[in-house]
């Protein structure tokens, strides 16, 4: 009996879950980087991945008038009738996928890494050098807000020359185009936020009582933030713009967008989004911060990985630096 293919297979839109993976009870598919493959003589046709597969990646397709050519396998590109020879690894058409989904490869996410370490660190080492301590405050707190501003140009410029490179679309690139563009989806979007960010404050809350309690508590507080920014009130309104905007936006495109999905195509979901986590939290320079902040490094990459978008990481993560920073205003102000 030939076997005849059963499913509608658009790789370009595959996030690589592994849903259908775990669904499939004859495992007959295999997943990859710009790949759908179903072993045709197994599937019988159950349809399990397609009731798993949220993302629109494999559909029924009935009895489809597509055989496969491969007796073992099948390969998709953007529908089911795209199948390479028998025995090939499958080869993807690049620079068509490319334009269809920017993939983020594993060394340019750990070249971005690289260069966001390199600056981070030579950003920390100015900062706190002897010749801007000797500077007096107003013309020290400008300087500082230069030098934080020029961090963010310098990784958006090197994200940006990474993805036109590769003739990308920066949009496409970081799932910044709107992929839950219902109402249903928005809300739900929204929703997940507002649990994000009440679940990781919480977590964040009990930490801090259960080190203070136990003593382990830094001397941490407003003056990490005013230190930098001041105690004027233009200088807190730089802190906002900075902190609450700016400094999320680039910090998801850096860790949820070119890291995490440069390690997902390697490592798998999860262990991807923990990594990512870890180095988030390790950027904080903290031993006490590594906790709280690898919990809002994984909600953030589960969010991302979940909304196939970033828009709503950013959304939690300056929602929850906009919390710091207002305790950090109400701190000046009250006294
Ligand atoms: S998105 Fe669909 S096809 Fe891709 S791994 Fe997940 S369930 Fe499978
Ligand atoms: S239709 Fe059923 S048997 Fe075929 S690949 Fe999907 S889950 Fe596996």
């Amino acid at each position: 009996m030939s076997p005849q293919a059963r499913l509608l297979l658009t790789p370009r839109m595959c996030d690589r879950c592994g849903r259908c993976l775990s669904a499939c009870p004859l495992n007959a598919l295999r997943v990859g980087r710009s790949y759908i493959m179903v072993d045709w003589v197994r599937c019988n046709g159950c349809n399990k991945c397609v009731a798993v597969c949220d993302s629109g990646a494999i559909k029924a397709i009935g009895s489809a008038s597509q055989t496969p050519r491969a007796r073992s396998s099948a390969y998709a590109g953007s529908t089911a009738a795209k199948q390479p020879a028998a025995g090939r690894s499958a080869k993807p058409v690049k620079r068509k996928r490319e334009r269809d989904r920017f993939e983020w490869s594993l060394l340019e996410a750990l070249a971005m890494l690289s260069v966001t370490f390199s600056a981070f660190m030579a950003k920390e080492a100015l900062t706190a050098s002897a010749t801007l301590r000797a500077m007096p405050t107003e013309v020290l707190v400008p300087v500082r807000i230069v030098v934080l501003a020029a961090y963010y140009v310098l990784q958006l410029a090197l994200l940006r020359w990474l993805i036109y490179r590769r003739d990308g679309s920066f949009t496409e690139a970081f799932g910044l185009a709107g992929a839950n563009t219902t109402t249903a989806e928005k809300f739900r979007s929204a929703w997940l936020v507002l649990v994000g960010l009440l679940g990781t404050r919480a977590i964040a809350t009990g930490y801090g009582l259960v080190t203070r309690e136990l003593g382990l508590t830094p001397q941490v507080g407003a003056d990490t933030v005013t230190r930098v920014f001041g105690t004027a009130p233009g200088g807190l309104i730089l802190a906002v713009l900075m902190l609450v905007f700016v400094g999320p936006f680039v910090e998801e495109l850096v860790f949820r967008g070119a890291l995490l999905r440069g390690l997902e195509a390697r490592l798998g979901v999860w262990p991807a989004i923990v990594v990512q986590a870890l180095l988030f939290a390790a950027f904080h320079r903290s031993w006490w911060l590594l906790f709280p902040m690898t919990v809002l490094g994984i909600a953030l990459g589960w969010l991302a990985h979940e909304r196939r978008g970033l828009w709503p990481a950013i959304a939690l993560h300056s929602l929850y630096n906009a919390l710091s920073v207002a305790a950090v205003v109400w701190v000046v102000f009250s006294g």
